[in-house]
């Protein structure tokens, strides 16, 4: 049987990626021989949080993909507008969401650039009766009030209706995932936060790990126009991912004023929505506060984001290109440094073998330049967490 180039996927697909192919006589075989044949990943730039005039934001869709597009020179964005909306009855009118999905769908240019549909689901604990004496509550359900905080959904295809956070049906983080599971979407937790208002925002499943994939992480303290705060964003991620949660890391600017800007890399082979998709999907992605750093972060060969099996000491491949000098490194396992180092150079490449590692360990990057914002915060970059758990060591046959 003859193989030829026009129809056969997997011949493509190696040759992408520099396979060797045997030809024997006039038969081309398929015996593809890819030894660690490791995707050949891109890093593409976007913004997975921004709101719009349709709820709390300035500008139209228009301007906001237009910016993201030729201002921010994005590569994707994701518009992510509240599911209450700006008017009675705060809520979303269907003909927002199904403009939304139309203008992404206009806007997106496979290889050139992507727009995605998203919203904000926004729980507020005014929706439930037990609020404190309030008289904006809306008391849309009884008993204690729940502080699920916000999450942001989004899909690659359209989808007629939209799961809200005031809905019966889709009030909770479980009801939320299984209808966005059901219809191939995403989830990520938007703004974590160390205080009370969060105290329900990782309420649910892990079997839902599969569909709330990503967290928006950031600095445990940030300066902003003069004031320092401690906002224990990033151990309180940790503290989730220390009890056994999966998650990966995202960023995004949550603009209100129409200007996404690049703080979320995801790693991949092509810039479609569908390999957008696939990457955030896979916590192949990572997060920026400001500068566009560059890093390759992998564990045995495996990218961030993978869950792996290793019988010996994970070897930890590090590789990253700042955009200024590199003030420290640290890779973190299991919520505290294993390994740190000062560079002060812009190209930094290191590999790590973990001599220590003796059970079940999560492990990423946290990278930090010598600049600043305009509020004097450094730039950093957050690989996603890579999963190490130890192969049993039961004799083989
Ligand atoms: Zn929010
Ligand atoms: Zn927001």
């Amino acid at each position: 049987m003859f193989i030829t180039l026009s129809n056969n996927r997997a011949f493509r697909g190696a040759a992408s990626t520099g396979c060797m192919l045997s030809l024997v006589g006039p038969i081309l075989l398929a015996a593809v021989v890819c030894p660690r044949s490791r995707a050949q990943y891109r890093v593409f730039w976007g913004d997975v949080h921004g709101h719009t005039i349709h709820s709390d934001g300035k500008g139209s869709l228009d301007d906001y993909f237009t910016f993201a597009r030729d201002v921010a020179k994005l590569d994707f964005v994701i518009v992510t507008d509240h599911d209450f909306g700006n008017a009675a009855p705060w809520r979303m009118p269907q003909a927002t969401w199904k403009l939304t999905q139309c203008k992404a769908d206009a806007y997106t240019s496979e290889k050139r650039f992507v727009a995605i549909a998203g919203y904000e689901w926004t729980s507020q604990p005014k929706y439930w009766t037990g609020v404190a004496d309030d008289t904006t509550s809306e008391r849309l359900f009884s008993g204690a009030p729940k502080f699920y905080n916000h999450k942001n959904v989004y899909f690659g295809e359209n989808v007629d209706y939209l799961f809200s956070a005031k809905d019966p049906n889709f009030m909770s983080p479980d009801l939320l995932a299984a209808a966005v599971l059901l219809h191939g979407g995403l989830i990520q937790n938007n703004h974590p936060t160390a205080g009370p208002e969060g105290s329900n925002q990782w309420d649910y499943n892990p079997a839902y790990y599969a569909v709330i994939t990503n967290t928006e992480i950031d600095a445990d303290v940030l300066r902003y126009a003069g004031k320092t705060y401690e906002i224990g964003v990033e151990r309180t991620v940790r503290g989730f991912l220390d009890r056994g949660g999966k998650t990966g890391f995202v960023k995004g600017t949550d603009t209100h004023d129409g200007k996404p800007a690049a703080r979320t890399a995801v790693l991949a082979k092509q810039l479609t929505r569908d390999a957008v998709f696939d990457a955030l999907r896979n916590r192949r992605n990572y997060a920026v506060s400001n500068a566009r750093i560059w890093l390759s972060f992998k564990i045995d060969g495996h990218e961030m984001g993978e869950v792996m099996e290793t019988a010996g000491n994970p070897t930890i491949d590090v590789d990253i290109r700042g955009t200024d000098k590199i003030e420290e490194v640290v890779v973190i396992r299991n919520g505290a440094a294993l390994h740190s180092l000062n560079p002060r150079t812009e190209r930094v490449k290191f590999t790590y073998v973990d001599r220590s590692f003796h059970s079940d360990s999560y492990y990423y990057l946290r990278v930090t330049q010598v600049d600043n914002d305009e509020h004097g915060n450094p730039s950093r970059a957050w690989s996603s967490p890579i999963w190490a758990t130890r192969t049993a060591s039961a004799p083989r046959p």
